[in-house]
């Protein structure tokens, strides 16, 4: 059976949601689908994230994408919600704290903290000696420098997010399928109809990848290529009775892992040792990754971790942009109505309010009203020119 529609967005986690939702708010009349292989969601990123939100980055447009992220999330109530459903995402504003132990860190750190001041960031700097005196349990002996985000930075409800901005476009009129996309047909410069797992056929004017990490599969089917790769990231719960920080940011520590608070227990991950292409079926947690690389380090940082407690541990996929690490956003070159929202890496979750809108202003528009996004278009993949992020987790 042939669908028509004026949009098809392929994948219905974060990134379809907010295409769709901000679609169906620029132009109430579209006809837009969201297709959605999994709605359970339990393999998406979006689910398996740490679902935290920081200003510190080393680009401006980063640093602005993640403060209309910040803004989007405090004002999800009014923006999305209605009286029966309030949506509000819990957000936990205990800043993000980067730790830099070399001078050539630290002077990156600076760079990085003059780009988010002229974005209006509200980031500081402190020696080693002025993050004792905020953070008692550390140990900053190995601190050249620190930065501390007060405003705009902490986690949020990732799942609450995703309902939300699903709930709010299926109310708008959005068709929400329930579906695999299969196979694209590519004729000339565009694509002119999608393949469904079901046996169903759909056209539509305009094709959004929102497909996450099968991103590069899906391109494959309009014989591209896009370098996006699954690479698998183990977070650990720990319990650790010794240390309780009221307070306490997210932590990413030079040493090489990451911590934050979660309820009364922890979050804390690493990159792992040889990181590559993961299985794209392979979700089972590195639990080795605890014992032989992160708890050596969080001890040495805060001694109060001598007794620890592994609760649970969950691995999730970053959609990893091998050029990058950064998005790839805009229309795909070479074909007139494929449009891209791919390649997040580990900071896409923050990122899809702007995301969404952007996109969206795009397609309606023909070009970007808000925010320009255009430094993180697809054209620099085939002209091999990295738009390179410095902080990245
Ligand atoms: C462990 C971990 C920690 C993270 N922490 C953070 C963080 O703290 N802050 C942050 O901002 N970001 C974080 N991220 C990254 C963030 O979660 C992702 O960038 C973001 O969720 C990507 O959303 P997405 O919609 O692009 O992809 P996904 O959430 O992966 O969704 C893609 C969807 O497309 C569907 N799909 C794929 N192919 C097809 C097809 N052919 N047909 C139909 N449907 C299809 C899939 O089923 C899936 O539901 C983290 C990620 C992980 C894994």
């Amino acid at each position: 059976m042939q669908q028509v529609y004026d949009i098809a967005i392929v994948g219905g986690a974060v990134m379809g949601a907010s295409a769709a939702y901000w679609l169906s708010r620029l132009d109430p009349g579209l006809r837009i689908a969201l297709i959605e292989a999994e709605p359970s969601f339990h393999r998406s990123s979006t689910a398996l994230s740490v679902a935290s939100i920081r200003q510190q980055f080393s680009t401006p447009i980063n640093v602005k994408i993640s403060q209309y992220g910040f803004d989007f999330i405090s004002n999800f109530p009014a923006e999305i919600g209605s009286a029966a459903d309030p949506c509000d995402l819990g957000f936990q504003e205990n800043g993000y704290l980067f730790l830099a132990g070399s001078d050539a860190a630290a002077s990156a750190m600076r760079a990085a903290h003059a780009v988010q001041h002229a974005q209006g960031a509200q980031t500081q700097l402190w020696s080693g000696a002025e993050l004792a005196a905020r953070f008692a349990h550390l140990d900053t002996s190995d601190v050249v420098l620190a930065s501390f985000g007060p405003h705009g930075e902490g986690w949020f409800d990732n799942m609450g997010l995703l309902a939300g901005l699903r709930g709010a476009a299926r109310r708008a009129g959005v068709t929400c399928l329930s579906d695999r996309v299969t196979g694209m047909v590519r004729q000339g410069d565009r694509i002119t109809a999608l393949g469904l797992a079901s046996g169903a056929r759909i056209t539509a004017g305009a094709v959004i990848n929102a497909a996450g990490t099968s991103a590069a599969q899906l391109m494959r089917m309009a014989d591209e290529d896009m370098p996006v790769e699954p690479r698998k990231r183990t977070v650990f719960v720990i319990d650790a009775p010794n240390v309780r920080v009221p307070g306490a940011p997210l932590m990413v520590d030079h040493r090489g892992f990451y911590l934050r608070p979660e309820g009364p227990h922890w979050i804390t991950a690493t990159v792992p040792e040889s990181d590559g292409p993961a299985d794209p079926q392979d979700f089972e947690p590195d639990w080795h990754l605890f014992e032989d690389v992160i708890w050596e380090q969080l001890y040495a940082r805060a001694p109060g971790f001598d007794a620890v407690k592994v609760l649970r541990a969950w691995a999730g996929h970053y959609a990893f942009n091998t050029l990058d690490q950064n998005a790839i956003v805009g229309r795909w070159p070479g074909l007139a109505n494929l449009y891209v929202m791919n390649g997040f890496s580990g900071h896409g979750l923050q990122q899809a309010p702007a995301m969404g809108r952007g996109i969206a202003e795009l397609i309606v528009h023909g070009g970007y009203r808000s925010l320009d996004l255009s430094d993180l278009g697809p054209e620099r993949i085939a002209q091999n020119r990295p738009f390179l992020e410095k902080a990245v987790v």
